[in-house]
């Protein structure tokens, strides 16, 4: 029997990247949880065991490169070379541009942008070794322009300029790079909005339902089904492209 291929899933503690990290599991990768919070991804990791399935939790920030190295490392250590990226951690913090504190910019690129290109740099040396990979990163609708986002907006359009640069570097040795560019999704990030806006957050689901092709709001395995299409063995001519996952075009 070969060995199941390894993924690293990053802020697999919950939201999409808990789903993630499980359906990859259940296709049959061991999966590396990192996350910034050890509780949640060894909740995580416990979940994707009691399936039967493999997996190891990792405590990194993404936006420092010596515990992204260090995570990798334990990693490879643990359950075999890494060689399937999913850059999923992310934060928000929504204001209007004038109101932007530098922290606010910084926080949002650091772990949205810097994360992603840090996590991509420490991987690499693996994929080269094992001539196959996968990279997914995580871009967003907001890419295309959001109010109150400007970092946010920044730092997933920058993901996309990435992810093709990444998948024209990093083709020649049989990886992959794409980027999947969730709506919107019912998890914490947007309980969190729901809550800064003042808003009951079932009835704001309902609205933005309202004005989506099909009619609901996404939950995170309907981005996790999405990134294990990128991410399986027969994907491997598709690369440097930035799906959305909108429930249909948006207006
Ligand atoms: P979420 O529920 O807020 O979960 C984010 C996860 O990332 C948490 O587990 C968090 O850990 C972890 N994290 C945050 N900063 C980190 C860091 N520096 N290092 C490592 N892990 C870190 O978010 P989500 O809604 O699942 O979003 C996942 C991804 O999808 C993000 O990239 C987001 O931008 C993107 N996205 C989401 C939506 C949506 O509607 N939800 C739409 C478009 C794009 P802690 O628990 O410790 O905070």
């Amino acid at each position: 029997m070969t060995s199941p291929r390894v993924a690293v899933v990053t802020g697999a503690g919950r939201g999409i990247g808990a789903a993630t990290a499980c359906r990859l599991a259940a296709d049959g990768a061991a999966v590396g949880v990192l996350d910034l919070d050890g509780r949640t991804a060894a909740a995580t990791a416990d979940r994707i065991r009691a399936a039967g399935g493999t997996a190891h939790a990792v405590v990194a920030d993404v936006g420092d490169p010596g515990q992204v190295k260090g995570a990798l490392e334990t990693l490879a250590a643990e359950l075999g070379p890494p060689v399937i990226l999913v850059n999923n951690a992310g934060v928000i913090r929504d204001r209007p541009v004038q109101d932007l504190s530098l922290e606010d910019w910084d926080t949002v690129v650091d772990v949205n942008l810097r994360g992603p290109f840090l996590m991509c740099q420490a991987i690499i040396p693996y994929l080269r070794e094992q001539r196959w990979g996968r990279i997914v990163n995580f871009s967003s609708s907001s890419a295309l322009g959001n109010r109150d986002q400007a970092n946010y907006s920044a730092a997933k359009a920058g993901i996309e300029g990435l992810t093709r640069t990444l998948a024209i570097e990093l083709g020649p040795y049989g990886v992959t790079v794409n980027a999947v560019a969730p709506g919107y999704i019912a998890t914490d990030m947007t309980a969190g909005t729901a809550a800064r806006m003042g808003m009951d957050f079932a009835k704001l689901q309902q609205m933005v339902a309202a004005q989506t092709p099909v009619r609901r709001v996404g939950q995170p395995e309907d981005v996790a089904h999405a990134v294990a299409f990128l991410v399986a063995e027969d994907s491997g001519f598709v690369s440097g492209h930035t799906l959305y996952v909108t429930g249909g075009p948006m207006r």
